[in-house]
């Protein structure tokens, strides 16, 4: 890496988990290729970071589009030089329940959430692997490890990120790159805000030892610390980040007093 400054592209970055791990990765003096499916999203957020006196470019991806992939990563490296480190967070959730789920819901899911993910972390991982360098850094959930109502897809595909990663680790592992993953829990951005009643929000409280909601910046932080020099030997793991949500069994509530 010599004294270059760091690279890093982040997917799905104008909303959410993404954006705030954009935000974070700028403040630690990463220079940031913010993508996302909408060109505005992605630029917004280029605005923000560069108004904050960070280095960074706002490009339209949409990661379902393998010929995307390979034009915007190619862009992104002759405006910022190459991708030390990649954080795969464009995400699609579909709720619909199993016996109804559309075959095109589990394909657009699929697409997004798994494939997209695959495809940025070969692209990436070529040029981490020539260079001797790189972090992968995968947002799964912790619906790829406990299924949900209606989430036959979108927990199945977090579940594929999770596999996906471990491939990754392994294969890339002896080239100098790390691939980790992270399982957050519920975090309070667009994509949950549009879902979640205040009844349901409540409920989520009580099985969250933490009593609080989660925050995007809450899963920036853990994004910060695996795409960091200091977790070189951090690889392939889920790094659960739900206020301890997983931790917890059937008797967290204290409903069940044996
Ligand atoms: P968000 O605010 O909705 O951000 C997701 C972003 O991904 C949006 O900007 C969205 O664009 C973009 N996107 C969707 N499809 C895309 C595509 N095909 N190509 C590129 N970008 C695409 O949601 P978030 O909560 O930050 O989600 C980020 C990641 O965290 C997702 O992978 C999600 O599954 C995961 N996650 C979230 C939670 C949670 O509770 N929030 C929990 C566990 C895991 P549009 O807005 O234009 O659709």
């Amino acid at each position: 890496m010599g004294n270059r400054q760091e690279v890093a592209l982040l997917t799905g970055a104008g909303s959410g988990i993404g954006r705030a791990a954009a935000l974070e990765l700028s403040r630690r003096g990463v220079a940031i290729a913010v993508t996302d499916l909408r060109a505005e999203a992605a630029q917004a957020v280029a605005a923000e970071i560069r108004a904050q006196g960070g280095v960074a470019v706002g490009l339209a991806l949409d990661v379902a589009d393998p010929v995307a992939i390979g034009a915007v990563f190619d862009r992104a490296e002759a405006e910022l030089g190459g991708i030390d480190i990649l954080v795969n967070s464009a995400g699609l959730l579909i709720v619909e329940p199993l016996l109804g789920l559309a075959s095109e819901s589990w394909h657009k899911v699929m697409a997004v959430n798994v494939t997209g993910t695959f495809l940025c972390s070969q692209r990436a991982g070529r040029g981490m692997a020539a260079r001797g360098h790189g972090r992968i850094v995968n947002i799964a959930s912790i619906s790829g490890m406990r299924a949900g109502v209606g989430r036959a897809a979108y927990g199945t595909s977090k579940a594929a990120i999770i596999g996906l990663t471990r491939q990754l680790a392994l294969e890339l592992g002896p080239l100098g790159v790390t691939a980790n993953a992270i399982a957050p829990g519920v975090i309070e951005t667009p994509m949950t805000m549009g879902a979640y009643s205040e009844e349901t929000w409540a409920r989520v409280l009580d099985m969250v030892p933490a009593r609080r909601r989660g925050l995007p910046a809450d899963i920036a932080e853990a994004v910060a610390y695996l795409a960091s020099a200091g977790a070189g030997y951090v690889n392939g793991v889920v790094l659960t980040v739900d206020g301890g949500y997983m931790a917890a069994g059937m008797t967290q509530t204290g409903a069940l007093r044996v």
